[in-house]
């Protein structure tokens, strides 16, 4: 029998999962709407039920283990714990009731750690050992890799580089403290600070004529690489402070590479010029010039369910 692992990636919309082999193919895929399940033993069972669907239609398979992304997802624990984004409040024991259903080892840790996993086992960084992936969606998350160990930390939360402040007395971030990199460097916060200069510049800009919750961060880098003016001014902000909390990391831990994924991220070169143009400015001497700044090495479609699978493959050498 073949193995394969399942990946799973819970957000709080959507959960997508996948059967992943070894090399990182996805052989099977499938859905599910995580607003659908208000109770977390009505998602396990879904989830579960999915899950050996997808299997019974791989019968040369074996499944060896569950690897989960998902928001505030502590490793150490195997739980997701006072989720905001989630139905599910409190601490869920989500690693235990999944295993309750399906008998074979699951890991869970959260959504940008997941990221970096299939980064290191699949993408870009496959035989570095050094790096960080920062994912740039609604939120920020980040996954630390340092000597080719992720970093969980003593609590299993580490790596929550969107909380790091990087504007005193900043904006209001979802986290209940002012001035996170998150308010600014994430979709989010490309179109806040959209709607900020939009107030304050003259020039005229077609993103004028679209209503405020209709923005999106997609829609300014499409205006970005038309050279809209407030557009670009935009991007370039997003990715002064982007790389403001980019050199904070790497005078920490001096990674080899920084991955920029997600949303955001899609923007390409209209942030990753900008990025690397302040990185040059800004940047401490000792580490001027030692970090690449790269795209993801996975594709955006099935990126997070190969990243979760890849928590289960890390480790298994045969
Ligand atoms: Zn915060």
């Amino acid at each position: 029998m073949k193995k394969v692992v399942a990946g799973v990636d819970i957000g709080g919309t959507n959960t997508v999962f996948g059967l992943v082999d070894k090399t990182g193919k996805v052989l099977a895929e499938g859905s599910l709407k995580t607003t659908d399940y208000p109770k977390i033993n009505d998602f396990v069972q879904a989830l579960t039920t999915a899950i050996k669907k997808l299997l019974s239609t791989k019968k040369e398979y074996t499944l060896i283990g569950i690897g989960i992304g998902a928001p505030d997802a502590n490793y150490h624990r195997g739980t997701i714990e006072h989720a905001p984004n989630l139905a599910w409040k409190g601490i869920v024991p989500l690693a235990d009731l999944i295993k309750s259903k399906i008998k074979v080892p699951v890991i869970v840790t959260n959504d940008a750690n997941a990221a970096a996993m299939g980064e290191m086992i699949f993408g870009g960084a496959k035989g570095m050992k050094d790096f960080i992936v920062l994912t740039l969606g609604t939120g920020l998350g980040s996954g630390i890799v340092i000597d080719g160990k992720m970093v969980y930390g003593h609590t299993g939360f580490a790596g929550e580089l969107g909380h790091m402040t990087v504007v005193k007395d900043g904006r209001d971030c979802g986290c209940g403290r002012k001035g996170c990199l998150e308010a600014y460097a994430s979709a989010t916060g490309l179109v806040r600070t959209t709607l900020e200069l939009m107030s304050v510049m003259r020039e005229e800009s077609p993103l004028r004529d679209i209503p405020p919750s209709k923005l999106t961060s997609k829609k300014i880098a499409e205006a970005a690489a038309k050279k809209d003016p407030v557009a670009l001014k935009a991007m370039n902000d997003t990715a002064e402070i982007l790389g403001f909390g980019i050199i904070n990391s790497i005078v920490f831990s001096s990674p080899e590479a920084i991955f920029l994924f997600g949303g955001l991220a899609q923007a390409g070169e209209l942030l990753f010029a900008p990025v690397r143009k302040y990185l040059a400015k800004n940047n401490y001497v000792l580490f001027k010039n030692t970090v690449k700044i790269l795209p993801s090495g996975i594709s955006e479609n099935n990126g997070a369910v190969m990243g979760s699978a890849a928590l289960i493959w890390n480790g298994i050498s045969d």
